[in-house]
């Protein structure tokens, strides 16, 4: 049973001198090595920490959240204008990870939003853009289909394009992540769960198959695993199971990245239905993916692996040739799911454990967190050396909720 309450046993491989080379207590354990828990492992191993990384399973996986050979990334963010500055840093922290190794993780190929008149995506967006003094370009429904001829949508709609608006490789970034952190010294422990973990003043333990561990502190990033680690601490978490579904491109040029902005369409009151141009395979299915925010059902995080639900994908298709009508008749190559975790209240749950000063959580992404693990894992390696952080992460406190 996992808890935080009992401490683990201490078998004879309970000492943290298995974990590096030297006598010295490691500084800091990363509990899940998906998109926060690799970006902080790598920065805590940048900032040249002692540090222990370990993942129930062999990231990068396809049975959490952060698989799918894209996540949309964009600055004037509709959900809270509070995110901008993050999403700045995170911005340059995909480019320098990428940079050190040679490999490309982010792609602007501008990015539209919006829908019926009122819309609170685009109004939203118009609201971050005011106040970070962001460039983004305000048009209605009849100009993006004269700007954008493979989308059909009401004349009047409202929406909003965004030049820097685009799409990360989530695989090749927790690659990436990982191994700037073995290069830095990081020690990796992989298919090795944590059934139990206890904090006190005196430091952080863990157990997992492969015998215990302590370090002086501990980050919880284990994505849609986190409600076992901190039972009712935080509240509401709430993993759902999504599907994505790819269509044939036919090689049309106009689904190509490049030519077709990454795309969010409201549907007044559904799921939004959102799609990523297809682009030059590195590994990831081929076609254009498509996808509905938030219309999965809530599910424990082993159900990731049933097949995808085909009325789900039914409906992702439908709503695509709707407003991108040149899918119609092509086929939908592959589906998959995803893990979302959803919070109390939709936004992230960022910072200090409410009951130990040593332990860092990083959890309820509410399906939009991608975008920010560079900056995530800086906080977390902030959080987990000095206890606090300068970057602007109050808003995402994990006691917001009265914990
Ligand atoms: C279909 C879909 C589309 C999305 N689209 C976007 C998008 O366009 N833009 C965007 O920004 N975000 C998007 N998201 C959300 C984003 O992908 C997630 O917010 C993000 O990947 C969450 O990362 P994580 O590190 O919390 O979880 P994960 O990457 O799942 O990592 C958690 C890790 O913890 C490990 N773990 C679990 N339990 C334990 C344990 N007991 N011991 C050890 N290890 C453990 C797991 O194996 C896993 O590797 C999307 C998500 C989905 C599913």
């Amino acid at each position: 049973m996992t808890t935080n309450q009992t401490p683990p046993a201490a078998p004879a491989s309970h000492d943290s001198r298995q974990a590096t080379p030297s006598n010295e207590p490691l500084d800091a354990i990363v509990v899940g090595l998906g998109a926060m828990g690799a970006c902080a492992l790598a920065e805590l191993a940048r900032r040249g920490k002692r540090v222990l990384g370990v993942d129930r399973f062999a990231p990068p996986h396809d049975l959490g959240s952060s698989h799918g050979g894209s996540r949309v990334i964009r600055l004037s963010y509709f959900e809270h204008p509070d995110y901008v500055p993050l999403l700045r840093r995170a911005y340059e922290g995909f480019d320098r990870l990428g940079k050190d190794a040679g490999e490309t993780l982010r792609f602007e190929t501008g990015l539209v939003m919006g829908g019926p008149t009122g819309n609170k995506v685009a109004a939203g967006m118009l609201r971050s853009a005011a106040a970070h003094d962001l460039a983004v370009d305000a048009i209605d429904g009849g100009q993006l289909m004269k700007r954008h001829p493979q989308f059909r949508v009401p004349a009047d709609w409202e929406l909003v394009c965004e030049a820097r608006g685009g799409f990360v490789r989530p695989e090749a970034t927790i690659r990436t992540a990982l191994a700037a952190a073995r290069a830095a010294g990081a020690r990796i422990e992989l298919n090795a769960p944590i059934d139990a973990w206890r904090a006190d003043e005196a430091g952080v333990w863990i157990r997992t198959i492969r015998g215990a561990f302590s370090a002086k502190s501990l980050v919880l990033s284990a994505g849609a695993w986190m409600p076992a680690l901190v039972g009712d601490r935080i509240e509401g978490l709430r993993p759902t199971r999504e599907t994505i579904a790819w269509i044939d491109d036919a090689g049309d040029p106009s689904w190509q990245m490049g030519q077709m902005p990454v795309w969010l369409f409201d549907r007044g009151g559904k799921p939004e239905i959102y799609g990523v141009p297809a682009f030059p395979s590195m590994g990831e299915p081929r076609g254009m993916k498509v996808g509905l925010h938030c219309r999965g059902p809530e599910v424990e995080p082993e159900e990731s692996q049933e097949l995808p639900d085909g009325a789900i994908v039914a409906e992702t298709l439908s709503a695509t040739r709707e407003r991108v009508p040149s899918a119609a008749g092509r086929a939908c190559t592959h589906a998959k799911n995803c893990l979302y975790t959803m919070s109390a209240d939709n936004h992230f749950v960022v910072g200090l454990h409410p009951d130990h000063a040593n332990v860092a959580v990083a959890c309820g992404f509410s399906g939009h967190g991608f975008k920010f693990a560079p900056v995530i894992g800086e906080a977390l390696a902030d959080l987990a050396i000095d206890r606090t952080t300068k970057l602007p992460i109050g808003f995402l406190s994990p006691t917001r909720y009265g914990a």
